[in-house]
């Protein structure tokens, strides 16, 4: 008797990546027309060595599109007052076309406290509440990257979420809480889980697609989920050895699940591809309204 157990399907996010950042590349390539080409400026403030790493392969991606990557690292002795002022000056600096705050920040600044300062119309990664707001009532807005990033790749294999019953584990503002309200415009069925659901099984083996964020190594078990469940793994936890793994015990949902996005060589490559397409539409927009208008226009 054979007892193997079908194993899900891999949803890799590598082929979406690179059809992404083409569509970026064909968007800035009509912008060099008009002699415009598209500025992200990177704020970093840590010593952190996988913070720099992420910076740079951002950087790299973008040259590779054709985006200049300013990345302005103020260093772990950044200061509340200093990381203000340099995001001021972004916001109004016309050459800018996006603007990136990266986290970890120093100790006793918190982020909360000044993604406020980036302007609506280079929030390319959905930091601002303000754009969290356009998402939640429908208005045009950069989602946080990473949100999009999971219902581009849905899309992508054509899985389907209106009228399907969706589990979003983790509710924080830049993943959970804009997938939500992404995955609600879609027409899905939303439960948004979290540190206090309690029974996190009783939520996800009801669900036909879990989306999991929520920085937990092996959080999803294949106990979590449903036969012919499609589940995106969206976590990043570095192991003691170095290696990165995601929230799913990948072993045992895929004896399980119909079909699993891990980590890595899910998510991660499609959220940065879309920071570049949405710098590159950012660029579009600046350059079709100039910044003030812009301004006054969308807020
Ligand atoms: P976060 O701010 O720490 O939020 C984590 C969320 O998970 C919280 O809502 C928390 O609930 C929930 N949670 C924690 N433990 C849980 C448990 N045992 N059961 C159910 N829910 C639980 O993290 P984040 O910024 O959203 O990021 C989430 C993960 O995604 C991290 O691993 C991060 O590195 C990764 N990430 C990946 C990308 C990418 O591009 N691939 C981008 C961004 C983030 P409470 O609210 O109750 O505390």
């Amino acid at each position: 008797m054979n007892t193997t157990r079908p194993q899900a399907r891999v949803l890799s996010g590598k082929g979406l990546a690179g059809l992404v950042q083409e569509q970026a590349r064909d968007r800035i390539r009509a912008l060099g027309a008009d002699s415009v080409r598209p500025v992200l400026a990177v704020v970093v403030a840590t010593s952190d060595q996988s913070t720099h790493w992420y910076v740079r392969s951002i950087e790299r991606a973008a040259e590779r599109v054709g985006i200049d990557c300013r990345i302005l690292d103020l260093g772990q002795e950044a200061t509340q007052e200093s990381l203000v002022s340099v995001l001021r000056d972004l916001s109004v600096e016309p050459s800018v076309s996006g603007i990136i705050l990266q986290t970890p920040l120093p100790g006793a600044v918190r982020a909360e406290d000044l993604v406020g300062l980036i302007a609506p119309e280079k929030d390319i990664d959905g930091a601002n509440p303000l754009s969290l707001g356009r998402l939640a009532v429908g208005q045009p807005a950069f989602a946080p990257a990473t949100a999009r990033a999971v219902v581009e790749l849905l899309d992508h294999y054509e899985v389907p979420v209106a009228g399907k019953n969706v589990a979003v584990v983790g509710r924080s503002a830049v993943v959970g809480k804009p997938l939500s309200l992404l995955l609600l415009e879609k027409d899905a069925t939303v439960t948004i889980c979290h540190s206090k659901s309690g029974d996190l099984a009783r939520y996800t083996r009801a669900a036909d697609v879990v989306v999991v964020a929520a920085g937990r190594t092996g959080l999803l078990t294949g106990s979590h989920v449903s036969p012919g469940s499609v589940v995106v793994d969206v976590g990043t936890n570095v192991l003691a050895d170095g290696s990165l793994v995601g929230d799913v015990d990948e072993a045992s949902v895929m004896g399980v699940a119909a079909a699993l996005s891990p980590v890595p060589g899910g998510v991660g490559s499609v959220t940065t591809a879309l920071l570049l397409l949405h710098t590159a539409e950012a660029a579009g927009l600046q350059a079709r309204i100039p910044l003030m208008a812009a301004s006054s226009v969308r807020n």
